[in-house]
């Protein structure tokens, strides 16, 4: 049966590929305890799931051969091992047998036991396989609870893996990096969460807030994934396939068709410069940002490094980090981002604000609050410095005194790196995010103290339309076109203008072909966005005159109707 599901598309492009459910979710299950006349029949029915567990994985095994990607035999490779392991499974059966306890809930508490013990493995990368023993348990667990998974029919080069998950955090996501997928889908999440952002930054389709998805679909459905309408249809039949397949090669074919672009001059029709800078969350991505030769990097998402982990990267670690990124791009400028975590980026041991972690402890609040973990930050930023065109970005400051400590304890960060005679640029630029309203209000101590302004349109539009970025429910309120949004960016660039700081935008906003014009008209020439969005921002750029679009603008944004000003906006990229 065919059916289609709608969301919110999160980034562009068509995948065709069969499921993967993939779940994160806590494992709850029903606990009792057995009459011992039952308990064989326990462990008979327990053996059967691991059985049938087992021939998923070999099945698996087998097609991985055929032209996947080796990250994806190691995995399954590795689920054998466990499936196969006597710690999990031997001590089951025995607390089964010993306790009486039903088979999923006997699975879940030796689960646990062995999760535990991976805690205290020093070994990071040990520590980290704990994810897989919760993965491989819950396979089995769904073949207990009578959810078999169906195994794909077909898997190949032509139609690969599409992940399908209830929800997914942006340190789950980030995982999906090292895997080659055609493209995911979640029931949660809106797009402009973190997730979100990482997904487009995999330049794979995706699609969030799908509500039922997870539930609808099933191991090795065939799926399509259409990221630029938001759209996914599950179980097409060969029409809509085909269909759907010659669309994918004609996106295909505009995508490298802009790659010509590559080496244009970033200019206006008039002969104005604007400059097209890349956002990155790993230094692994600089790749990416020399295929589209952007400028510079724009925002290094520094936190990405401090995900998927139990400890704290420490001063060295980061100084490589950041290091191979300033080298990387030889003299370009490189924004790095200062620890932005808290809201929906948590760390396994950072902030936890219990009622709503978006107005709570996050990035440069939590920074001040934990001085020795931003100094050791701040000291690699430094260091690194000394090797490229390197600036400090700070995110979520709203007022003066907050800017203060942050110069602050950089002083301090440079006075323990001279005592020391390690070497860095004493010229440092220090910028600051503006994306809370009450920082656009109130630029005076910006605009004094600090080198440059960087707008993260994500967050100012969660926090002055007060609509949670990852929560779907409010996902069709969150407008970048709010006109109080809109005023709050065209005033924040004005301002910069008068002072003579530079500004620009690093927020999605920035990376959205349809608002290039709007963003130009207002007086941006400096735009910050994913790689793969910069040959479609440059086209627009390519195909505008400022002039004339500042006068449009300027007039557009006296509106206070939303719907109007979408119109006008839509007359404006017509031409
Ligand atoms: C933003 O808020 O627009 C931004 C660029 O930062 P992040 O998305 O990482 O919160
Ligand atoms: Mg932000």
């Amino acid at each position: 049966m065919s059916f289609t599901l709608h969301g919110h598309a999160v980034s562009n492009g068509i995948a065709i590929g069969h499921a993967h459910l993939v779940s994160h979710a806590t494992l709850e299950v029903s606990h009792f305890v057995l009459p011992s006349r039952v308990i064989e029949e326990e462990v008979l029915r327990f053996d059967a799931a691991v059985g049938v567990v087992k021939a998923e994985l070999d099945v698996l095994m087998a097609d991985t051969g055929a032209g996947n990607p080796t990250e994806l035999t190691a995995f399954v490779d590795l689920h054998q091992m466990i499936l196969a392991d006597p710690t999990l499974m031997d001590a089951t059966r025995a607390l089964i047998r010993e306790r009486r306890c039903n088979a999923e809930w006997a699975l879940v508490q030796q689960m646990e036991q062995v999760v535990a013990q991976f805690d205290q493995i020093e070994d990071a990368y040990l520590r980290e396989r704990k994810a897989d023993i919760v993965q491989l348990v819950e396979r089995v667990l769904k073949v207990l609870l009578g959810h078999p998974g169906h195994l794909p029919q077909r898997r190949g080069r032509e139609e690969p893996l599409i992940v399908v998950a209830h929800d997914l955090s942006p340190a789950d996501t980030l995982q999906f990096k090292q895997l080659k997928l055609a493209g995911f889908v979640t029931d949660l999440g809106g797009a402009t969460s973190h997730t979100a952002i990482v997904a487009r930054s995999l330049a794979i389709p995706a699609v969030v807030g799908l509500h039922h998805a997870r539930a609808l679909i099933r191991e090795g459905d065939m799926l399509i994934v259409d990221g630029t309408r938001g759209v996914l249809i599950v179980g097409p039949d060969e029409r809509i396939l085909e269909e759907y397949r010659l669309r994918r090669s004609e996106f295909d074919l505009d995508r490298s068709k802009l790659k010509l672009l590559k080496n244009s001059h970033s200019a206006t029709l008039d002969g104005q410069e604007i400059a097209l800078l890349a956002n990155i969350e790993l230094p692994q991505d600089i790749a990416q940002v020399k295929e589209v030769n952007a400028a510079g990097i724009g925002l290094f998402r520094t936190e990405f490094l401090f995900l998927n982990r139990d400890d704290m990267p420490d001063e060295e670690e980061q100084f490589l980090a950041y290091r191979a990124v300033a080298e990387g791009m030889a003299g370009r400028p490189v924004t790095i981002r200062t620890l932005d975590v808290g809201g929906d980026k948590a760390l396994r041991d950072g902030p936890r604000s219990a009622s709503n972690p978006a107005l709570g402890l996050r990035a440069i609040r939590y920074c001040l609050s934990e001085p020795q973990l931003f100094l050791t930050q701040l000291r690699a930023l430094l260091r690194a410095s000394h090797y490229g065109q390197v600036r400090v970005l700070i995110p979520m400051l709203t007022q003066a005194q907050e800017i203060n400590q942050t110069l602050v304890l950089i002083e301090q960060a440079k006075e323990m790196l001279r005592a020391k005679n390690q070497p860095f640029n004493e010229a440092i630029e220090v910028g600051g995010m503006i994306e809370i309203p009450a920082a656009a209000l109130a630029l005076g101590p910006f605009l004094e103290k600090l080198d440059f302004l960087s707008i993260g349109t994500n967050d100012l539009i969660q926090y002055t339309l007060a609509i949670d970025r990852t929560d779907e429910a409010v996902a069709h309120l969150y407008d970048p076109l709010h006109p109080a949004v809109l005023r709050l960016i065209a005033h924040t660039i004005h301002a910069g203008e008068r002072a003579g700081l530079p500004v620009s935008v690093c927020g999605e906003m920035a990376g959205d072909a349809h608002l290039t014009r709007l963003l130009l008209g207002m007086g941006l020439r400096h735009f910050s966005m994913h790689p793969a969005q910069v040959f479609e921002v440059k086209q627009q750029i390519l195909r505008s005159d400022v002039a004339d679009l500042k006068r449009k603008v300027t007039r557009m944004l006296k509106a206070d109707d939303a719907v109007k000003l979408r119109a006008q906006l839509d007359k404006v990229n017509a031409n």
